[in-house]
């Protein structure tokens, strides 16, 4: 429990593609991984419990700002570089269609990674 990775996020002025997260003070997700994310100005957790790899490879697609309740723009930015595999970027598309569907609404981003990567993981067309 006392394991957990910390890393600050950059501050941004956000594009103007940008998918903007409102933090209130609380962490917009929370995983099971053991990294939190902090801003990159107070320190607030704004992302709780990912996994490096969840964070890197969902957010170079979706270009999510995550707008802390210091009133500073954090960009979600990956930790280390992103494997390039058509496996991994499959899932990154398919989760980012998710999230369109639904408008990007906050909250919702983890689990539609996690929808995508079963989509990308079943064996072909069921039966
Ligand atoms: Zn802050």
């Amino acid at each position: 429990m006392n394991n957990r990775n910390v890393s600050a996020l950059k501050i941004i002025v956000p594009p103007a593609d940008a998918a903007i997260l409102v933090s209130d003070g609380e962490p917009i997700m929370r995983g099971k991984g053991d990294m939190d994310l902090v801003c990159g100005h107070c320190r607030t957790v704004l992302v709780s419990g990912e996994t490096a790899t969840e964070v890197a490879l969902q957010y170079k697609v979706m270009h999510i700002v995550i707008k802390c309740a210091c009133g500073n723009y954090n960009a979600l930015t990956p930790c280390e570089p992103a494997p390039e595999d058509d496996r991994q970027r499959s899932i990154a598309e398919a989760a980012y269609f998710l999230a369109e569907k639904r408008g990007f609404e906050p909250g919702g981003a983890l689990q539609d990674w996690l929808a995508a990567e079963q989509q990308i993981n079943a064996p072909g067309p069921r039966h």
